[in-house]
């Protein structure tokens, strides 16, 4: 059977383990990206360039059943020739909306998602009557290109609203008011071509610096996995959406507030290769491909740990059991992610004794 082709726009470890999904199903990804060695292409084809380089993407788009992302911030313009080549999934429309922090929360608002009181920002005297107005403790962040809490100023009183400005100011800024949640969970789900969708379980996930350090999943609680499901299946309904997309949320008073939207796979998500009759990775390729979606059920208790700046200890991780160990092949430079580890036991108890563990044995710089 001749196998199907893929083109994934980006080849860091989303899209490595994209590739990997793909072998056993018989769909061969390929890749660009700026670097001969970026994780993504120790596993498949890739051709070396910048990102929007008009003649590499027609190049992939024309080699490629369907093309696809690891990194959302390629540009409308950039794409819209390509879709006379082959089919672009997720839709570009998805792309745009999430990479502009404003439109993302004017979507999730337009289709009654709570979100944070939030003003856009494009000087400080904006910024000084946003603080005003949706009150201290606030969140200065870049509108576009931010993520892992890059491109974030927090503004814990009044005497910081010039330091933040001096950090970050420009245009195209957004103030939010800051979340007291009491957790931050995540839902990814996949939507396929024909309008199928499958959820996977809640992950509750722990943050330090506006980077994902480690999360459980199944975090079990109904009511609010009720909410997410239904959030996101509105997203994905407004969006004739194709592909796995994960929102990010708060927990504030028992109620869910959204904070972002990711249209690809997702860091949270990373448990549910081990933990999941179908992993994430796999599902993005059967939606994209136009095959059935896998089974979302979870196999167990999981806990995902990033490896962060620098690689842990191999040998010592693996000697805890049920671990799977994820090295994404990344030189280590700080604040990187380089890896992951995922641990599947059948109790949850079991699960956090491990993640304790484990925890000992990673360290972040
Ligand atoms: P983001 O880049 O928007 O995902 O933010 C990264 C992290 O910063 C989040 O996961 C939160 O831990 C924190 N954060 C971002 N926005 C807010 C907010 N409005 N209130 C409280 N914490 C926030």
């Amino acid at each position: 059977m001749k196998f199907l082709r893929v083109g994934v726009v980006g080849a860091g470890q989303l899209g490595r383990m994209l590739a990997l999904a793909g072998y056993p199903l018989g769909v061969h990804c390929s890749f660009l990206d700026t670097g001969a060695d970026a994780p993504g292409a120790q596993v498949a084809p890739i051709l070396v360039g910048a990102l929007e380089d008009a003649a590499l993407l027609a190049e992939l788009a024309s080699q490629s059943d369907v093309l696809t992302f690891d990194w959302e911030n390629i540009s409308g313009k950039a794409l819209a020739p390509l879709q006379k080549l082959t089919a672009i999934r997720p839709p570009p429309a998805a792309l745009e909306v999430s990479q502009d922090r404003l439109q993302e929360k004017s979507l999730f608002s337009r289709l009654q998602i709570p979100i944070a009181a939030h003003a856009p920002v494009d000087s400080k005297e904006q910024l000084m009557t946003a603080g005003r107005k949706l009150g201290i403790p606030g969140i200065l962040k870049t509108r576009r290109m931010g993520y892992d809490g890059k491109g974030q100023f927090l503004i814990a009183h009044a005497g910081e609203l010039d330091a933040a400005w001096d950090s970050i100011g420009g245009s195209g800024l957004i103030y939010e008011r800051f979340q007291a949640f009491s957790r931050e969970i995540s839902i990814v789900g996949a939507r396929s071509v024909t309008g199928e969708i499958v959820y996977y379980p809640l992950s509750s996930n722990s943050h330090a610096g506006g980077i994902l350090r480690h999360g459980i999943a199944p975090f079990a609680n109904a009511g609010l996995e009720r909410s997410a499901r239904r959030y996101l299946k509105r997203v994905m309904s407004a969006l004739d959406y194709v592909g796995v997309l994960a929102i990010e949320f708060f927990v504030v008073e028992g109620r869910l507030i959204a904070n972002e939207m990711a249209p690809r796979v997702h860091n949270s998500g990373h448990w549910t290769i081990e933990g999941c009759v179908t992993s994430q990775f796999e599902n993005h390729l059967r939606a994209i491909c136009g095959m059935p979606l896998g089974s979302t059920r979870a196999l167990g208790h999981t806990a995902m740990i990033n490896f962060l700046g620098q690689m842990p200890s191999r040998e010592r991780l693996l000697s805890i059991d049920g671990l799977a160990f994820h090295d994404y092949g990344k030189d280590p430079r700080p604040g990187r992610k380089l890896g992951h580890c995922t641990i599947l036991k059948s109790r949850a108890k079991e699960r956090d004794l491990a993640l304790r563990d484990a925890l000992k044995l990673i360290k972040w710089t």
